[in-house]
């Protein structure tokens, strides 16, 4: 059963070293579930000297006014031997055996947090003392409670005090120990006011009746002790403290334990009540009770470090990876990421995302239109057919045929394909632009790094940008190339005037007439025909070439190529995270660490049992 406390003990300081000390909205808090008795009661009600006498060692900080102001976590571990000694958290590894400078240290430690200006901080102290003489036992010391803020103090203490105390106890898995000097009436106590509020039918409440010594002539505790006065679910302790006199004669701890367990044995109206008073068995009955609601908590607390767990890492997979230090690792993440955008870039283009087949779209329907919507009507009216003939003819009449006439007309119409062609690449182009956009916003990592994101998006639009200038080059060529050499069968395979029964004896200048040009015009149409159903075949092998094919290859090989050149400074300034997002994930990283940790004891316990 001592290990359950010890397991308490355990998770309470992992808490501290982790940073949760509960009372923070942001992230999920295991302090808060974890069980502990907080001691609570009005400034010089006895609280400190409760605790001392639990101990049975003077190490509290004394003195007029407040003392107490951050908590102290106190956790008593029972040992065997006879050496005695404390230990605080911030200073792990050094051993106090001199209780004086124990106090001194809680004194120092409080100022480091709060500096001297008597203000009050929430963060813990953690002092844990390892003695024989002890009962395994956590205790929660807090400032006492006040009416009055006295010179230096803010005139807000007085709440911040009580709103602390009430953070603490207000916990369902928070034991009070309120303690209520005996010389004042109940009524007045601070302790039972502010218990009342959180815990109404007082079932987490022990109440500690302190200087009953102290009680006028003639009046006794008795209806309080024994439950009469004020109705707790829990026994009421009473206890006799050393007095300002005692201490002030250095009456040791043992003396006046034994001078407790005296006064209650031979005092008439509480010889009745001995077994169930002073110091030590206070000490006990709480370790024992102390025991029994960690053991009925721990099932729950097991489900909800499980429960909590599961969140915590559900967040950080969503935040994503932590940034390498170096620029290698650096380099690296940002490579990653890289990787990443090209690897949902190809699936869109391969059709495992959507947005590829626009491309196919382009080539078997928008270019065919185009060409188709070129007609040639202009180039092949009867006037333009007449003229570029005559032109090309010079002072010379063709005499068979009219070669440089019909090379010049078939070039004029080819030519009017270069702009239904440019503007296939420039579909095109503008489909894998959009393509880019939609796995930039599909690559969830580089949502972490909005300076990234643009450098890459836009690597990404010039690499584009020069595919689509090298494309146009290469898919104007093809159409230059036709023009530059026709096909020879074709004009092979015409019938020749002559065969067709025309005159060759007639004018020349007959040979200008409508029909003559109307055939010439025919001619040349169903050439340029043949031409565009060529190119409406090799102009998009040549745009998925240069444009499609290249941006699946070697999308960002110039980003990379210059990224290597980078210095850490710049390499960082592209993975420059927020750093409310930064911080977030250190904080959830930490606390998942604290659940694991926590994990890892609790079922070390709950299966040794
Ligand atoms: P705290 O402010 O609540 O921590 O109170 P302290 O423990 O410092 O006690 C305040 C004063 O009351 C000190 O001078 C103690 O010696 C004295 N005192 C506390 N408990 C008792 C007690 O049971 N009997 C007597 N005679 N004096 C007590
Ligand atoms: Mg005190």
């Amino acid at each position: 059963m001592d290990n359950l406390i010890t397991l308490v003990n355990k998770l309470q300081q992992a808490c501290t070293a982790l940073g949760d000390h509960g009372q923070e909205s942001a992230l999920p808090t295991l302090w808060d579930s974890l069980p502990s008795i907080a001691v609570v009661g009005g400034q010089s009600s006895g609280k400190s000297s409760v605790l001392e006498s639990v101990v049975g060692k003077d190490f509290l900080p004394r003195g007029s006014g407040i003392v107490t102001r951050r908590p102290l976590v106190l956790q008593l571990h029972r040992i065997d031997g006879k050496t005695e000694y404390a230990e605080f958290m911030h200073l792990p590894r050094k051993r106090f055996t001199d209780f004086a400078a124990v106090r001194q240290e809680i004194a120092d430690e409080t100022d480091r947090e709060t500096g001297r200006s008597k203000a009050i901080s929430p963060i813990p102290i953690h002092l844990s003392i390892y003695s024989p003489y002890v009962v395994n036992l956590t205790l929660v010391d807090l400032p006492g409670l006040t009416k009055v803020a006295v010179e230096g103090q803010p005139d807000s203490i007085v709440q911040d005090i009580e709103n602390m105390v009430r953070a603490f106890i207000e916990k369902p898995n928070c034991i009070i120990l309120a303690v209520s000097p005996a010389n004042q009436d109940l009524a007045t106590s601070d302790a039972i006011k502010i218990s009342k509020e959180v815990d109404p039918k007082g079932e987490r409440t022990f109440g500690v009746l302190t200087k009953i010594d102290l009680m006028d002539k003639g009046t006794d505790a008795v209806d309080i002790l024994e439950g009469r006065a004020y109705r707790l679910q829990q026994p009421w302790v009473g206890v006799v403290n050393r007095s300002q006199q005692d201490i002030n004669k250095n009456v040791d701890m043992i003396a006046a334990r034994r001078r407790e367990r005296e006064y209650f044995a031979n005092t008439p109206e509480y010889k009745h009540l001995a077994s169930r008073m002073g110091s030590e068995y206070l000490a006990k009955m709480l370790s024992k009770h102390l025991e029994q609601v960690i053991k009925s908590r721990i099932p729950g607390l097991q489900s909800l470090i499980t429960k909590t767990i599961g969140e915590l890492e559900t967040e950080l997979k969503r935040l994503g990876k932590p940034i390498a230090n170096d620029a290698g690792g650096k380099l690296y993440t940002i490579m990653e990421i890289c990787r990443m955008f090209d690897g949902i870039y190809k699936e869109h283009l391969d059709g495992i995302r959507p947005g590829g087949e626009k491309v196919y779209h382009v080539f078997d329907n928008q270019f065919p239109m185009a060409i188709k919507r070129l007609q040639f009507d202009k180039q092949l009216s009867m006037e333009n057919v007449k003229k570029l003939i005559t032109e090309a003819d010079g002072y010379q009449p063709h005499l068979i045929a009219p070669e440089q006439g019909y090379r010049r007309l078939i070039e004029s119409c080819l030519i009017s394909i270069r702009g239904p062609a440019e503007a296939a690449v420039d579909a095109v182009h503008s489909i894998l632009k959009e393509l880019v956009r939609k796995a930039i916003n599909e690559t969830h990592e580089l949502k972490q790094f909005p300076t990234l994101r643009v450098e890459v998006s836009n690597a990404a639009f010039e690499s584009l940008d020069r595919m689509r200038d090298e494309s146009k080059k290469n898919t104007l060529k093809l159409v230059d190339m036709e023009c530059s050499y026709l096909t020879v069968d074709f004009f092979r395979k015409l019938p020749q005037d002559v065969e067709k029964g025309g005159n060759p004896s007639h004018s020349i200048f007959d040979r200008y007439n409508d029909s003559y040009l109307r055939r010439i015009g025919q001619t040349v149409l169903s050439y340029v025909n043949m031409v565009c159903s060529t190119l409406r075949n090799s102009i998009p092998k040549s745009i998925v070439y240069c444009q499609v094919r290249e941006a699946k290859r070697s999308l960002l090989d110039h980003f990379f190529t210059e990224l290597g050149a980078r210095e850490m400074k710049q390499l960082s300034k592209l993975l420059d995270e927020d750093p409310a997002v930064m911080e977030r994930r250190s904080n959830l990283a930490k606390r998942l660490e604290l659940y694991r940790s926590a994990q890892a004891e609790i079922d070390a316990v709950a299966w040794s049992k």
